[in-house]
C-alpha cells in the first residue's frame, strides 16, 4: 500500500504515518520527492484497513499496489531509478558499458584486459572469482587471490568492479572490495543471498534466471529492495528456450515489458544471451535500440585460451568496434554513452 502525503506535508507528519505503518507490523519505505512524499507500507498488508492511514493530517490518498511486487513497480515509484554506480550514474540518458572477462585468470590478464577495456570506453570492469561451473571439473575461479587482481585493476584504471557472488559466506570478502555485486541467473531465487545483499548498500547487478520470468525476476528484486538496498539493476542475459543456435535466447522483448512495469534500470548481457562473439554486438545494439540502460559484454585477449566462456568473448578490438556501432545506435535513439572522464583512479571517497 502507498500513502501519498498532501504537498508540504512537515516531517513529523510522515513520522507520524511511518509510526502507524510499524504499528501495524508493516515495513516502510519512503520516497521524498520535490513537492511531495510518498511512504510504501509492505508486509502482508491486506489486512490493514486503508482509512487507518487515511484520517492521519495531511494524508492525501491512499492506494494498494496491484502487482506482486511493491517497491519494485512503477506505481509506488513512477519515475526511472536514477542512482550512481561509484564512477558513474546508471538509469538516465547516459548508458554505461561494463566489460571485462569472464573469469579473472591471473594478475597480468585482468590488468592488461582492464587497461584495454577503459582503453575502449567501459565504464566498469566485470571478473568473476567464483565461477559457477556446470562440471565441478571446470575451472572454479581464482577466489581471494582473483580479488587482490581485480582491486589493482581498479586501482590502474579507475574503473569500479563488478564481481559474482555466489553464497553468503562470501559477503564478508566481497562487501570489503566489490562495486557492484552481481547476482548469477543461477542464484536468481536464492533468496538468503538476496537477503544478504539487500543488507548491504552495495549496487546489486541482479541477472535474470536462464528459467525465470519477468514477474520471477521483479520478485526477486523485491527481496533486495525490502532489505532497504535501493540500488537494484536489472540483467537480461538470456532465457532457455527450444533453439539450440544459440546458448540462450536474447528476450528482447523483456527490455520494453521491464520498463513498463519496473523503475530500476535494465542493462542487456549479449555475450550470456547469444553464446558466440560474432552475435554480440549485433545484440548489443538491439538492446540499446529496445531501450536498455546499460550493456554487460565479456572481453577477453584471448578468447580461444580462456578459461571460461571464450567462445562468447568479444577481443579488445572487438570490443572497441562494439562500443562505436552502440555509440550510433544510442544516438539514434536520443541517448549517449557514459562521456570518458579523466583517467585518474577512483578515490575511496567515491565509492559510496
Ligand atoms: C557471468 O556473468 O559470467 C555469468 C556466469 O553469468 P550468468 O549468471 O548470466 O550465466
Ligand atoms: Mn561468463
Amino acid at each position: 500500500m502507498m500513502i501519498i502525503m498532501q504537498p508540504g506535508a512537515t516531517k513529523e507528519q510522515v513520522d507520524n504515518v511511518i509510526k502507524y505503518i510499524e504499528k501495524n507490523k508493516l515495513t516502510a519505505h519512503s520516497i521524498v520527492g520535490v513537492g511531495q512524499t510518498i511512504i510504501g507500507a509492505v508486509g502482508d498488508s491486506h489486512k490493514v484497513p486503508a482509512h487507518i492511514f487515511e484520517s492521519l493530517p495531511n494524508v492525501q490518498s491512499v492506494q494498494r499496489i496491484s502487482k506482486p511486487y511493491k517497491l519494485a513497480s512503477l506505481q509506488f515509484h513512477p519515475e526511472n531509478s536514477i542512482f550512481p554506480l561509484n564512477g558513474f550514474i546508471i538509469g538516465g540518458k547516459e548508458i554505461p558499458i561494463i566489460a571485462g572477462p569472464c573469469s579473472v585468470e591471473s594478475r597480468s590478464q585482468i590488468i592488461e584486459v582492464a587497461q584495454a577495456v577503459k582503453e575502449a570506453g567501459a565504464n566498469a570492469l566485470r571478473g568473476g572469482i567464483f565461477k559457477p561451473r556446470k562440471s565441478p571439473y571446470s575451472f572454479q575461479g581464482l577466489g581471494e587471490e582473483g580479488l587482490e587482481y581485480l582491486v589493482e585493476a581498479r586501482e590502474l584504471t579507475g574503473l569500479p568492479i563488478v564481481v559474482e557472488v555466489m553464497a553468503v559466506s562470501q559477503m564478508p570478502l566481497m562487501s570489503k572490495y566489490v562495486d557492484i555485486l552481481q547476482i548469477g541467473t543461477r542464484n536468481m531465487q536464492n533468496f538468503d543471498l538476496l537477503r544478504a545483499v539487500g543488507d548491504t548498500h552495495i549496487p546489486v547487478l541482479l541477472k535474470r534466471g536462464m528459467s525465470a520470468t519477468v514477474e520471477d525476476l521483479l520478485m526477486a528484486a523485491e527481496y533486495i529492495l525490502a532489505g532497504g538496498n535501493t540500488r537494484v539493476v536489472l540483467c537480461e542475459r538470456g532465457i532457455r528456450t527450444f533453439e539450440p543456435s544459440t546458448r540462450n535466447t536474447t528476450d528482447i522483448n523483456a527490455i520494453p515489458v521491464l520498463k513498463s512495469l519496473t523503475h530500476l534500470p535494465v542493462v542487456l548481457d549479449p555475450s550470456h544471451a547469444t553464446g558466440h562473439s560474432a552475435y554480440v554486438t549485433a545484440i548489443a545494439k538491439a538492446a540499446v535500440a529496445a531501450g536498455a540502460d546499460g550493456i554487460m559484454v565479456e572481453v577477453h585477449q584471448d578468447p580461444p585460451h580462456a578459461l571460461s566462456d571464450g567462445r562468447q568473448s568479444l577481443t579488445p578490438e572487438g570490443f572497441a568496434e562494439m562500443v562505436a556501432k552502440v555509440k550510433a545506435v544510442a544516438e539514434a535513439v536520443d541517448r549517449c554513452l557514459v562521456p570518458a572522464k579523466s583517467p585518474l583512479p577512483l578515490g575511496e571517497a567515491d565509492r559510496v
